[in-house]
Order: structure tokens, then C-alpha cells, then sequence
């Protein structure tokens, strides 16, 4: 892996001493007891979890949990709901189990969620546990957890943070060899922070481009964000989905801090619950009930668009397994 170079010539990000495994989940013996390799991926789940946490360190001018401040016994119950969660995922071995933390607000400011990422990433059915973050917060931890497992999906919010703090954390990401993916919400006003912000990244580092919600994009915007990534086209309109095939609600499911499985974060009807067992039975071949599917987390598992074959075991963290 290669430092990139400013325009002054000095290397903003050093070389990794150790870089990123490409595909870590394949190096490590993730099939459960009695498992043969065959039936490994048939095993495979993906569960998107969020508790009821929803405060946030941050004031972005776009989301509506900006500076939302959680009272104690939220806080509390937020933990409470985070540890019954992982001890599910420590217990229910005969699958093998990657992670999504969904939190509303900002996760890695607790200290439960950071404990929650490096004990799952030691258990040898789990191939991923990652989280959605602003990447605020000390990484130091992550030195804990197994880098083969724990993931990053990290977003710059521009007016919340220096580019030059964001890059800091960054840089020390690399130096942990802590898999990650980098993002922007596409706001024109986000546009410059985004190119300087790629600009400074290695190659090797995605970044990844969400189309603003309620934004239409021209084909000069589109084009501007595509050539920052190159998968921008996902992203930059819903998804028709009616009536489609779904890997949500048959490997893939969300998860409520009560238990509640839900086939994905976007249709709210309940399927089953996870500490009673009847998740097992819920799961099945399904086809989507919303007309449109635009979020990435959900369809990312929309089967006519083949996202898993392009995702493969970045899908979580928002890796591909290759781009231009
Ligand atoms: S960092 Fe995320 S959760 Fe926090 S205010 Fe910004 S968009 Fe909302
Ligand atoms: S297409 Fe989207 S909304 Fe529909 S079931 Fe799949 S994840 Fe859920």
C-alpha cells in the first residue's frame, strides 16, 4: 500500500505497515461445527442491528437526530438491549453471522458498543461486525478487536469536522489495518470536501457517495459524483422494488433492541423475535412490499441487482470487492 501525496509533496497518509487483508473472512475458520464448507454460505446471515440510542455528538444540518442528547435510563436500556444482543450472537453458533450496527445517532461514543465490536470479533462464527460511524470518537480500541472482523463504515460530515481531523482518524484506521469505508452525503455544498477528501485517501481506501435525500441530480451532478465513485449510480435513485425477490427476511434480517426482527429496517411488520426462537421459522424466500427500496443498507439485498456478487464480504462495510 502507497502513501498519497499532497500538493506540497508531503505524505498525508503513510504507508501501512500491515495492510488490509482483502478478504478476511475468508481467512479465518468462520464455518460452525458440523458445517461443511458446502453448506457454509447457505448458513450465511446478515443482521442489521439498532437499539433505541439516537443522540448524536454531531449538529449536521440534514438528520434529525443532530445534538439529540439521550436521557439516562435510555442510555441504559440502550446497553441493556446491546449486551442481550451480543450474548445471542455468542450462543447461536449453528449459523455463521455478520453484523451491521444501524444506531439512529452516534454508536462509538459508548463504551458499549466499542466492547460489543471487539468481543463479537473474536467469536469464530462471526465474519463481520461492523458499524456505521462519524468516526469522532478515539479508535485506540479497535487494537482489541480481531481486524479480519471489525469494520468500519465511516462518514465525513463536512461543517461538523476538519477534513484534517477526519484524515487524522483515518490515518490511524490504516495504522491498525481496520477495514473501512469513507463517505459523504452528495450535497453540492459537500462536492469540494469530497474531492479534497479523495484526494488524500489511498487508492485503496473506497469512498462511497450517498445521493441527498429529496435531491435530484442532473447528469453533470451525477457525473461529478460517480467520478468520485464509481458506484454512485446505486445510490443517486430509488430503487423500484414491489414485487421483486429480496434476500431481507430470508438471510438477511433487522433487529430492535426488544428482540423484534423485522425483514429489513424499512418494513415495519414484525416477522418474529430473536430471543424466542421464532426467527428461525420467519426466515424464507421473500418478495418486497414497498414500492421503492432506496436506502443501501436494504438494497444491498434486492436479488435482480446482484449487489452481494459485487459487495461480497464488504457488503456490510460498504467495500466493493473491486473498483476502478
Ligand atoms: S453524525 Fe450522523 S447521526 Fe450525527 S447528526 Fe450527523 S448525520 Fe445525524
Ligand atoms: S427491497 Fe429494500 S425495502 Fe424491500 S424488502 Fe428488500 S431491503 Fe426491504
Amino acid at each position: 500500500m502507497t502513501g498519497h501525496l499532497e500538493p506540497a509533496g508531503r505524505p498525508l497518509l503513510p504507508v501501512l505497515s500491515h495492510p488490509m487483508p482483502a478478504h478476511p473472512a475468508l481467512d479465518r475458520p468462520a464455518v460452525p461445527d458440523g458445517l461443511s464448507v458446502l453448506d457454509e454460505r447457505r448458513d450465511d446471515l446478515y443482521v442489521l442491528y439498532r437499539g433505541p440510542l439516537a443522540s448524536c455528538n454531531y449538529d449536521c444540518p440534514y438528520c434529525p437526530f443532530a445534538k439529540r442528547v439521550d436521557p439516562p435510563e435510555l442510555l441504559r436500556a440502550d446497553r441493556a438491549d446491546l449486551e442481550r444482543f451480543a450474548d445471542w450472537v455468542e450462543a447461536t453458533t449453528d449459523r455463521r453471522l455478520s453484523v451491521l450496527f444501524t444506531p439512529w445517532g452516534e454508536g462509538l461514543t459508548r463504551s458499549w458498543y466499542r466492547d460489543a465490536i471487539v468481543r463479537l470479533s473474536h467469536l469464530p462464527h462471526v465474519a463481520r461486525v461492523a458499524i456505521q460511524t462519524n468516526l469522532a470518537a478515539r479508535t485506540g480500541w479497535l487494537a482489541e478487536a480481531d481486524p479480519r472482523v471489525a469494520a468500519l463504515w465511516a462518514t465525513y460530515h463536512p461543517g461538523q469536522v476538519t477534513r484534517e481531523r477526519f484524515l487524522a482518524r483515518c490515518r490511524e484506521l490504516l495504522a491498525l489495518g481496520v477495514r473501512f469505508s469513507v463517505g459523504v452525503v452528495g450535497l453540492p455544498g459537500h462536492h469540494a470536501e469530497a474531492v479534497a477528501l479523495r484526494d488524500a485517501l489511498p487508492p485503496e481506501v473506497y469512498l462511497w457517495v450517498n445521493a441527498a435525500e429529496g435531491h435530484v441530480y442532473t447528469s453533470e451532478e451525477e457525473r461529478l459524483w460517480t467520478a468520485l465513485d464509481p458506484r454512485f449510480g446505486d445510490s443517486v435513485r430509488p430503487h423500484p422494488s414491489l414485487g421483486l425477490p429480496c434476500h431481507a427476511g430470508e438471510t438477511a434480517i433487522s433487529v430492535l433492541g426488544d428482540g423484534t426482527v423485522r425483514r429489513c429496517h424499512f418494513i415495519k411488520t414484525p416477522i418474529g423475535n430473536l430471543y424466542d426462537g421464532t426467527w428461525r421459522a420467519a426466515l424464507q424466500p421473500r418478495s418486497c412490499t414497498n414500492a421503492l427500496c432506496d436506502c443501501h443498507i436494504g438494497y444491498v439485498h434486492l436479488k435482480p441487482l446482484g449487489l452481494r456478487d459485487v459487495y461480497t464480504d464488504g457488503l456490510l462495510e460498504r467495500i466493493p470487492a473491486v473498483w476502478p
